[in-house]
């Protein structure tokens, strides 16, 4: 956060919560844990109003075990593959750093799959082979890198390695229990959604940069995705959700839209009325860390 700091920054965030009223708030960055004190403030403040809250960092620093154990606070450490490439991108939050860093804590490793880690057979096992016997980590999310439209880089997955990333998932969440992720989620891999407007995620999530303002939009992402290349785990997440057919032959996502449109109308009506707005179900905060 690197616009607000101090008092001027947990009052923002106190006051964009009183407007959304989000059932779950991540603070994302760069990396949040530069304003631990500020988070220290808020963190009880959020949970008390019964708000879920996921930190997502690093480890660059001491993760406090006290938030762990919070049944409303989730703690994701972004790490992006097996030692020599994370700690060459992740410098200062290399292995090393955080293996001491989350001792103690109950954490979520996050890693982004890019091409790169598709060169050699076997990285994904390894990368789980290695977090999973870790006393620490109760989970393990893999999201799949997402380009912008026409992106050109080495990070970009081509549609054979996608396929081939969700068979080696379906394969190792056998294996390895702390793999979270449902095939049916994995499989959302394969057939994302098809744009902002079928994501359930982007529907249910607002994501306000470090001003406490800007809203970044269609997603968390921002710019112009590639939906049709779309890794987010919480949006293969929600759209897995979205495709499951009720006993009444209905697919959630049919009743999910139709309810949209309704929160839209009366949030219409009250905007006339001029009464508050209708929250969204997520907050995302974004900050440069
Ligand atoms: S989260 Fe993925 S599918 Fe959803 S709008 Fe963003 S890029 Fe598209």
């Amino acid at each position: 956060m690197r616009d607000f700091k101090g008092q001027q920054l947990v009052d923002g965030v106190l006051a964009l919560v009183e407007e959304h009223k989000p059932l779950h708030l991540s603070i994302v960055g760069g990396d949040p844990m530069v304003r631990l004190f500020e988070l220290e403030e808020l963190l009880p403040k959020l949970t008390a109003r019964g708000i879920h809250c996921q930190i997502v960092t690093s480890a660059f620093r001491k993760i406090p075990a006290e938030w762990t154990a919070n049944p409303h606070i989730s703690v994701s450490v972004s790490i992006d593959g097996l030692q020599p490439e994370h700690d060459e991108r992740r410098k200062p939050a290399t292995y090393e750093r955080i293996l001491r860093n989350i001792e103690g804590c109950t954490i979520t490793v996050h890693c982004t799959v890019t091409r790169q880690m598709l060169a050699r057979d076997g990285y994904l096992e390894e990368f789980m082979e290695f977090w999973s016997a870790r006393p620490e980590v109760e989970k393990v999310w893999m999201s799949l890198y997402t380009p912008q439209r026409g992106e050109i880089s080495s990070e970009r997955l081509t549609s054979t390695d996608r396929k081939r990333v969700a068979a080696e998932l379906v394969s190792l969440r056998m294996r390895f229990p702390k793999l979270d992720m449902a095939e049916s989620l994995i499989e959302s891999y394969v057939e994302p959604p098809r744009s902002p407007e079928d994501c359930v995620f982007a529907q249910t999530t607002a994501t306000i940069s470090a001003d406490l303002t800007t809203k970044i939009t269609p997603c968390q992402f921002g710019g112009d995705p590639d939906c049709s290349q779309c890794g987010c785990i919480a949006s293969a997440g929600l759209h897995a959700i979205a495709q499951h057919r009720l006993p009444i032959g209905i697919q959630v996502g049919t009743l999910f839209r139709a309810s949209l449109k309704i929160g839209a109308a009366r949030s219409r009506l009250r905007k006339r009325s001029a009464a508050p707005l209708i929250g969204h179900s997520q907050v995302r905060l974004e900050g440069e860390g």
